[in-house]
């Protein structure tokens, strides 16, 4: 095995453009950054295991991209614009195929979302990479779980249920055509974190969270942190024509692995949301529901099914 000082030394002390607020980077024993004036720092993390979080023959570039698009995505869902990470790397051993598609795959992902790699640990154990993740945003224009009110309007970003299809095609419970099996792979391996929507949040929305444990059970934070109901209603979610066909809606509302934003809105700025669907095609908001005063209901037709007692993904029951 290779000592982490070498191994941190080839792959890992050059990781994304030197950003100008980074004083020292990798290779003392802390870094140092400036935030740029007028700005608030906002700091997540995130860890990827392997066998709980991908599968055990995920591609190192795959497994890479989606370690820091979980963290960038908690940054989208906050409206901040991000800046730097921290990576704490648990590796079972020093394969150097491995190790530099792993890094690779780093280096393209922190070129093209603007991030520098500063500093981390290495040590041996089952694979695991562990990433904090900084970035920033104007002073007090933070966006939370909180601020959801009665009458406001519920959005999702993106579509729904791509992923879980993806990984149920892959765990051969299905069988899709090539063309929808690569698009739902796609979503499963490199969810696009919703980076572009920081500045419509920030002016717009009373609250957002990712929803990467599941809509229905990520929802239910914002309606906890805010002390309100929702109404949510399943013929309005984005979702694509097998789901729609299959009636599989459980991929959309439960399933998560979906590193969409989901927000609410006060109800006159439905307009915000038409002129920003006009000018993102890529990345539409989509009404879902809106906010109630208390009660969590899915509306199906004439039903209304109580999702109260529903909750998102859990690694402990
Ligand atoms: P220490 O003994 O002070 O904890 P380390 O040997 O863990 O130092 O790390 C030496 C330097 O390398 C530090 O600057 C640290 O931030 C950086 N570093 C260690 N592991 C990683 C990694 N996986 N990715 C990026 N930087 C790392
Ligand atoms: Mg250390």
């Amino acid at each position: 095995m290779a000592s982490e000082f070498a191994i941190i030394e080839q792959y890992f002390s050059d990781v994304g453009k030197a950003a100008e607020n980074t004083l020292l980077g990798v290779g003392d024993d802390a870094a140092v950054v400036d935030l740029p004036a007028g700005q608030q720092l906002v700091v997540a993390m995130d860890t990827l295991i392997e066998g709980t979080h991908f599968p055990q023959n995920t591609s190192p570039a795959d497994i890479a991209y989606k370690s820091l698009a979980v963290n960038l995505s908690d940054l989208a869902a906050m409206g901040a614009k991000p800046a730097w990470f921290l990576m704490s790397l648990t590796l079972d051993n020093d394969d150097p195929q491995w190790l530099s598609r792993f890094a690779e795959g780093l280096k393209e992902t922190s070129n093209e979302y603007g991030l520098q790699l500063i500093g981390g640990d290495t040590c041996r154990g089952k694979l695991a990479i562990s990433i904090q993740i900084a970035g920033h945003l104007p002073n007090g224009q933070f966006v939370t779980r909180q601020g959801a009110n009665p009458g406001d309007i519920i959005l999702v970003s993106g579509v729904l249920g791509n992923a879980a299809l993806g990984l149920a095609q892959q765990q051969g419970n299905l069988e899709l055509t090539p063309a929808l099996r690569s698009h739902c792979v796609l979503a499963l391996n490199r969810p696009r974190p919703r980076l572009e929507l920081g500045p419509f949040l920030r002016q717009f929305a009373s609250s957002a969270i990712d929803i990467s444990d599941g809509l229905v059970g990520d929802l239910k934070h914002i309606l906890k942190a805010s002390a309100c109901g929702a109404r949510i209603s399943l013929e309005s979610l984005p979702v694509n024509q097998w789901i729609e066909q299959h009636g599989a809606w459980e991929y959309a509302l439960g399933a998560g692995d979906d590193y969409e934003i989901c927000c609410t809105l006060p109800a006159g700025l439905c307009g915000e949301v038409d002129n920003w669907n006009n000018a993102n095609p890529d990345c539409r908001l989509t009404p879902i529901g809106e906010i109630t005063e208390s009660g969590y209901y899915l509306q199906d037709g004439d039903d209304m099914i109580n999702l109260d007692q529903r909750q998102g993904y859990r690694h402990f029951a």
